[in-house]
């Protein structure tokens, strides 16, 4: 049955900690994977999460399974989270939306839904670069894939001009895709004012958009701020789809807890689609876990475990921000010629360094620094004990 199986590539990211965990040499580090990390380099779960943890072992719930799309309340609380409490589409019930395996899963149904309902093109226009999963996703589920320019190598900051250029080319009736905020791998989103041009010519053109939403909160410590681009798109008359994760925001990335929505432009058209929704899960994987979606929906509905996943995230962004100033200034202060204000300038869990991919695999082989070959490091790894090295090392590849 099985003879003529090849043997596939490792995958990029993940494969990167396969071999971190192989090494055996003492100054190794791991910036390759997008989980946070404490300033000692620990794994963090929030405390919010493990308040709510308490909590649910006290009720002794049981273990039924929950509706195909997971239950009303995880759903709207997670729409209310992205779009703001008492947005028109949630006030008119002009939205349907289904519990998803995190951020990966919200996107594969989105995929499906692009694929078997929708009556535009089956077409998906990515930004360039983007994350390395998005490719496959989506032509999994038979789009063809296309692209426009989001970042600018020359000025490591948003290619405004070329995304406008690429997107007012886009064929109606296609697909786009956004990173709502903390572009993967990036770390470079545009700026307020032109989400809004962004938001209008994506009107006008009569594109579908879908937002990639896995750091809400992540970006600046602040939801409302972090969902500013789907909020605006929404406001502007687009009805658009949104995938969000609870992997990094909650820290909740083994739970597997995301959720997929679409904004519409009837309460009726949000109830077929939701029946048609759910024959597609139905089909894939039946019904959603039930643990994660519980410590969710447990923190978004408490106001004192909100407050304090509220701080927490002000704390990991406040440390993720200080770790890149510190990295830049360790590297000018080494006397690096080059200019490194981007690591301070971009957001979000991601630097998207600059390197060469021949620079970033030295990295790897000569001084045990594990990154993704596109030159991106998470700054999530970076840790007041190890950003002197790898400050050095940066240094020294790039002489
Ligand atoms: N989209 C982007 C841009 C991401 O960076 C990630 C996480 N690496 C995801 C989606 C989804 O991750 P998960 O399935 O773990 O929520």
């Amino acid at each position: 049955w099985w003879s003529d199986v090849e043997m596939g590539p490792p995958d990029a990211i993940l494969g990167l900690t396969e071999a971190f965990n192989r090494s055996k040499d003492d100054r190794k580090v791991n910036v390759g994977v997008g989980a946070y990390r404490d300033d000692n380099g620990e794994p963090y779960v929030f405390s919010c999460i493990r308040e709510a943890e308490k909590r649910l072992l006290a009720k002794a719930l049981n273990k039924e399974y929950i509706p195909i799309v997971g239950t009303v309340e995880f759903c709207k609380l997670c729409v209310e989270l992205a779009l703001g409490e008492g947005s028109p589409p949630i006030k008119n019930g002009n939205y349907c939306a289904a519990q998803a395996l995190s951020g990966t899963g919200a996107l594969r149904i989105g995929a499906e839904v692009i694929q078997r309902l929708s009556n535009g093109n089956k077409e998906i226009f990515f930004p360039t670069p983007t994350w390395g999963n998005h490719a496959r996703v989506f032509t999994h589920a038979g789009l063809k894939i296309n692209k426009y320019r989001h970042y600018d190598e020359k000025t490591n900051s948003f290619d405004y001009d070329g995304s406008l250029q690429d997107i007012e080319k886009i064929p109606e009736s296609s697909v786009v895709l956004f990173h709502a905020c903390a572009h993967n791998p990036t770390g470079v989103d545009p700026p307020q004012k032109q989400w809004e041009s962004l938001s209008k010519l994506v009107k006008q053109k009569n594109l579908l958009s879908f937002f990639d939403m896995a750091y809400q909160g992540f970006a600046t410590g602040d939801f409302n701020n972090d969902a500013f681009a789907p909020r605006q798109f929404v406001k502007d008359g687009n009805q658009i789809m949104l995938a969000q994760s609870f992997a990094k925001n909650l820290g909740l990335y083994g739970e597997r807890v995301g959720c997929f929505s679409i904004v519409t432009s009837s309460k009726e058209e949000a109830e077929s689609l939701l029946s048609q929704i759910k024959i597609i899960i139905r089909g894939m994987y039946s019904s959603p876990p039930i643990h994660g979606q519980r410590l969710v929906a447990e923190v978004l509905k408490d106001p004192e475990l909100r407050c304090i996943w509220e701080c927490e995230l002000g704390a990991i962004s406040s440390r993720i921000i200080k770790i890149r100033k510190d990295l830049r200034q360790k590297l000018e202060a080494l006397g690096s010629k080059k200019d490194w204000k981007h690591i301070t300038d971009q957001i979000g869990m991601f630097c998207f360094t600059g390197l060469t991919e021949e620079q970033a695999v030295r990295l790897t082989k000569e001084f045990e620094i594990y990154l993704t070959k596109n030159g991106r490091i998470s700054m999530a790894g970076v840790t007041s004990k190890n950003v002197d090295y790898i400050a050095k090392c940066m240094h020294e590849v790039t002489k």
